[in-house]
C-alpha cells in the first residue's frame, strides 16, 4: 500500500525545502525525499561552504596586503586549512539542524533515500511506495567533467570541498562563477593557483566593464590567468601530481586540477523514463512559466529545469510560488518572475550584476536608445594602502526616461551593495530616481546614485 501525500518534493535542496515548508504552512500534507543531508548543493557543496572559504581568503588578504599600511605589525606565519574546514563544517552542521527543525515544526515528513518514479503518480524509496496529488522534482545537478583522456584525474567542486589539506598548486579549468570563485579563494589562501579559460577571458557573458576589470585585477594580483587554453589531456604523474596538456601545446604540472566547466541535471537518477515528463537532450526538464512539466501534477524547479537560472534564491522563490499557487486559494496564479534577478560572483574583488549588459541592451533596444553612466575609483579600504584596487560601476539606461535596465559593479563590498538597487529596478526606477536619492558618504554604493 502506498502512503499518500498532497505534495511530495523530491530533493532536499533549496527549492525542495522551500516548497515543502510553504506547502505545509498552507495546510497540505507534505513529504520531502532526500538521500543525503538537507540543504542540497548550496548548503553542502556550494554557496555556503564557498562563502566561508571566501571570507577566509579575505582575512588572509587583510593580513597580507592591507594590515601593514593601516599600521599593524602582523605577519602571516601559518594557515591551517583543516581548521578552516572544521569551522566551516560545524557551521554547516548547525544549518542542517535548522532545516530539520523547521521542517519538523511545519509537520513535513522527511523520507531518507533516493526517490525513483514508478509511474506518473508513484515514487519508490527504499522499497516503499509513495503517491501524491502533486510531485515536485527539485533534484538539482552535478558538476560536468569533459570527455578527454585523463579527465578522471581532476576533481570537481564537490571534491574541492572534500580537501582536508591545502593543495600547494592548483589548475582550475572553466570560465564561469565556480571557476572564478574557487580560483580566487585558493589564490587568496596562498595556493599557487592557475585559472585556464578557453577563450579570451572568464565570465564572458558579463558586462565588458566587469570582464575587463576582473582580468586587470587578476593580472596584477593573481590568480595566474591563462587565456585561449583548452585542455587536451590530463596525465597522472608518479608523485601523485597531474600534468595538464593544452591544445595550444603548453603543459602545466600541479598538485590538483579542478573542473569547473558547468553543471548538468541529475535526471538520470530518478527513473524519469517511467513518466511522461519531457526533457531536452541534455536531460533538463521542460517546464512552463508555472513550473508545470508535460505531466499534470508533476512540476520541476531549480537547477533541473530547462532555461532556469542556476541560483539558490531563484529555486527558493520558484518553490514558494509553486506552493502558494497549489495550496493558497488567494494566489491561484502565483509564479516566479525570472526577470531582473540580481546576482553576485564572490570573486576577488566581488562582482554584482542586475539586468542587461550594455551590449545586450543595445541589441534589445537599439544603440540610440541606450545611455550608459559609469564610475571608476579606488576602493577607499584599499586606497590608503600600497595595494590599491579598482572599483568600477555602470548603469545601463534606456529610452527618453532613462529607465535603469542594467546595473553592474566590481570592487570591494559590491556584493553587499546591490540588493536594494534590485528593488528599485523591479519598481521601474529611472536614472532620475537614482539621482533623487541622497548619497551615503563615504561609501562605494553612493557612486550608483551620483553618476554623471
Ligand atoms: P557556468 O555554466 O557558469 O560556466 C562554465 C563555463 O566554463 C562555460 O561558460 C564555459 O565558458 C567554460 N567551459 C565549458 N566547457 C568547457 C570545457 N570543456 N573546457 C573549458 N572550459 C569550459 O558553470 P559553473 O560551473 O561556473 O556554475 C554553474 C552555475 O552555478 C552558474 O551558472 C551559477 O548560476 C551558479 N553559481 C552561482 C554562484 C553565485 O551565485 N555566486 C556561485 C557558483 C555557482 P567559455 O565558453 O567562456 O569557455
Amino acid at each position: 500500500m502506498a502512503q499518500h501525500f498532497d505534495y511530495i518534493a523530491i530533493g532536499g535542496g533549496s527549492g525542495g525545502i522551500a516548497s515543502a515548508n510553504r506547502a505545509a504552512m498552507r495546510g497540505a500534507k507534505v513529504a520531502i525525499i532526500e538521500a543525503k543531508h538537507m540543504g542540497g548543493t548550496c548548503v553542502n557543496v556550494g554557496c555556503v561552504p564557498k562563502k566561508v572559504m571566501w571570507h577566509g581568503a579575505q582575512v588572509a588578504e587583510a593580513i597580507k596586503l592591507y594590515a601593514p599600511d593601516y599600521g599593524f605589525d602582523v605577519e602571516l606565519k601559518n594557515f591551517n586549512w583543516s581548521k578552516l574546514v572544521e569551522s566551516r563544517q560545524a557551521y554547516i552542521g548547525r544549518i542542517h539542524q535548522g532545516y530539520n527543525g523547521y521542517l519538523a515544526k511545519n509537520g513535513v515528513t522527511v523520507i531518507n533515500g533516493f526517490a525513483k518514479f514508478i509511474d506518473n503518480k508513484t515514487l519508490e524509496v527504499n522499497g516503499e511506495h509513495y503517491t501524491a496529488d502533486h510531485i515536485c522534482i527539485a533534484v538539482g545537478g552535478r558538476p560536468s567533467v569533459p570527455n578527454i583522456p585523463g579527465a578522471e584525474h581532476g576533481i570537481d567542486s564537490n571534491g574541492f570541498f572534500e580537501l582536508n589539506e591545502q593543495p600547494r598548486s592548483v589548475a582550475v579549468i572553466g570560465a564561469g562563477y565556480i571557476a572564478v570563485e574557487l580560483a580566487g579563494v585558493l589564490h587568496g589562501l596562498g595556493t599557487d593557483t592557475h585559472l585556464f579559460v578557453r577563450k579570451h577571458a572568464p565570465l564572458r557573458s558579463f558586462d565588458p566593464l566587469i570582464v575587463e576589470t576582473l582580468t586587470e585585477v587578476m593580472e596584477k594580483e593573481g590568480p595566474t590567468l591563462h587565456t585561449h587554453s583548452t585542455p587536451k589531456e590530463i596525465v597522472k604523474e608518479a608523485d601523485g601530481s597531474v600534468t595538464l596538456h593544452l591544445e595550444n601545446g603548453e603543459s602545466h604540472n600541479v598538485e590538483q586540477l579542478i573542473w569547473a566547466i558547468g553543471r548538468e541535471p541529475v535526471t538520470d537518477l530518478i527513473n524519469l523514463k517511467a513518466t511522461d515528463v519531457d526533457t531536452n537532450q541534455r536531460g533538463f526538464i521542460k517546464v512552463d512559466e508555472f513550473q508545470n512539466t508535460s505531466v499534470d501534477g508533476i512540476y520541476a524547479l531549480g537547477d533541473i529545469m530547462e532555461g532556469g537560472i542556476e541560483l539558490t534564491p531563484v529555486a527558493v522563490k520558484a518553490g514558494r510560488m509553486l506552493a502558494e499557487r497549489l495550496f493558497n486559494p488567494e494566489l491561484p496564479n502565483a509564479k516566479m518572475d525570472y526577470n531582473l534577478v540580481p546576482t553576485v560572483v564572490f570573486s576577488h574583488p566581488p562582482i554584482g550584476t542586475i539586468g542587461l549588459t550594455e551590449p545586450d541592451a543595445i541589441t534589445q533596444y537599439g544603440e540610440d536608445q541606450v545611455k550608459v553612466y559609469s564610475s571608476s575609483f579606488a576602493a577607499m579600504y584599499t586606497a590608503v594602502t600600497a595595494h590599491r584596487q579598482p572599483c568600477k560601476m555602470k548603469l545601463v539606461c534606456v529610452g527618453p526616461e532613462e529607465k535603469v535596465v542594467g546595473l553592474h559593479g566590481i570592487g570591494f563590498a559590491v556584493d553587499e551593495m546591490i540588493q536594494g538597487f534590485a528593488v528599485a529596478m523591479k519598481m521601474g526606477a529611472t536614472k532620475a530616481d537614482f539621482d533623487a536619492v541622497v548619497a551615503i558618504h563615504p561609501t562605494g554604493s553612493e557612486e550608483f546614485v551620483t553618476m554623471r
